[in-house]
């Protein structure tokens, strides 16, 4: 499986295949969602055919989910090998939260891909909202609905046993 993989990349022209995917400048970044190559210039999503679109069609929901702003999943180069990812949503819960007001923590997750010659480094921004940031480290509102559960079913017990 790899070995096909090797040939077919080298028979393909290599002009063709590094070519951002909405003009003739040099690809860059891929974006995360429509998979497609992209320069500097279209690599974030208002910027590019499939994700503007998208994003177009999206807009009603994509709402902070505390006080009902629009937020606006993002992603931007900023040099040749250095791209960003905004998606806008809460890591713990899944919901959108906006930048302003409501994002209560910031990490980053970074990752490296190579392409071709180069090494490209991701940043995907992650978001805690109000309620997600004090438990960032058990994994958000799902993570402590898990928790209640167990201890729910630890109070059952002892109360089953305390009653006469
Ligand atoms: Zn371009
Ligand atoms: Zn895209
Ligand atoms: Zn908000
Ligand atoms: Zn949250």
């Amino acid at each position: 499986m790899q070995d096909t993989g090797e040939i077919k990349h080298i028979h393909r022209p290599v002009t063709a295949s590094r070519r951002c995917h909405e003009c003739s400048d040099e690809a860059l970044g891929r974006c995360p969602d429509c998979g497609f190559s992209f320069c500097q210039d279209h690599f974030p999503k208002q910027q590019h055919a499939p994700c503007a679109e998208k994003q177009m069609k999206l807009a009603q929901t994509q709402v902070c989910y505390v006080c009902g702003v629009q937020v606006y999943p993002d992603q931007w180069s900023l040099s040749k090998t250095l791209h960003f990812v905004d998606q806008f949503t809460c890591r713990g819960c899944g919901r959108h939260i906006c930048d302003a007001l409501h994002t209560k923590h910031k990490t980053e997750d970074v990752m490296i891909v190579r392409e071709g010659m180069r090494g490209h480094r991701y940043q995907y921004v992650n978001r805690y909202c109000d309620l997600c940031a004090p438990l960032s480290s058990v994994g958000g509102i799902k993570g402590l609905a898990r928790f209640i559960v167990v201890a729910g079913t630890i109070a059952a017990t002892i109360l089953f046993f305390l009653r006469p």
